[in-house]
């Protein structure tokens, strides 16, 4: 069994939707970021990556590279899921928390997981998104970004 976790933080900035676990929310300002600005399902890929011991999303899809401008951050986690299985390893869970004062997602929470879900290949009950404020405090508590923390259990899928 191998565990990993992930951290990924991103500023509000012009714009009125945001992107959180491939489901676009609307809201008062955008994310700023080089892809679709998806905090969730990028500290999800580096949990993914770093339970496999392949380095983090930043070695894997460069930030500068245009190739990623404005991708749909679900393309990139096929992928991640793709180089997970090629190291004879499979998802078993993921817990996913988002840190955010706004907006509320549990209205989104369900198509989260789905997302997420079939994006890995693994069953909806196999996949958590909680969220959670920070009270007010620093600058996530003011409102200037969204924060997002994961942790995921992988399994050696041919009893490696
Ligand atoms: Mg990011």
């Amino acid at each position: 069994m191998r565990i990993g976790s992930g951290f990924d933080v991103h500023r509000f900035g012009p714009g009125d939707r945001v992107r959180l676990g491939g489901v676009t929310i609307p809201h008062a300002q955008g994310l700023m970021a080089h892809s679709d600005g998806d905090v969730l399902l990028h500290a999800l890929m580096d949990a993914l990556l770093g339970a496999a011991a392949l380095g983090d999303i930043g070695r894997h899809f460069p930030p500068g590279d245009a190739r990623y401008a404005g991708v749909d951050s679900r393309e990139l986690l096929r992928e991640v899921a793709r180089l997970i299985a090629a190291e004879g390893l499979g998802v078993v869970n993921c817990d996913l928390t988002l840190v955010a004062e706004s907006p509320r997602i549990g209205a989104h929470r369900e198509a989260m997981v789905a997302n997420i879900a079939a994006d890995l290949g693994i069953e909806r009950t196999h996949v958590n998104v909680k969220a959670t404020t920070a009270e007010g405090l620093g600058a996530l508590g003011r409102g200037e970004g969204i924060a997002a923390q994961a942790v995921v259990l992988l399994a050696e899928a041919h009893g490696r």
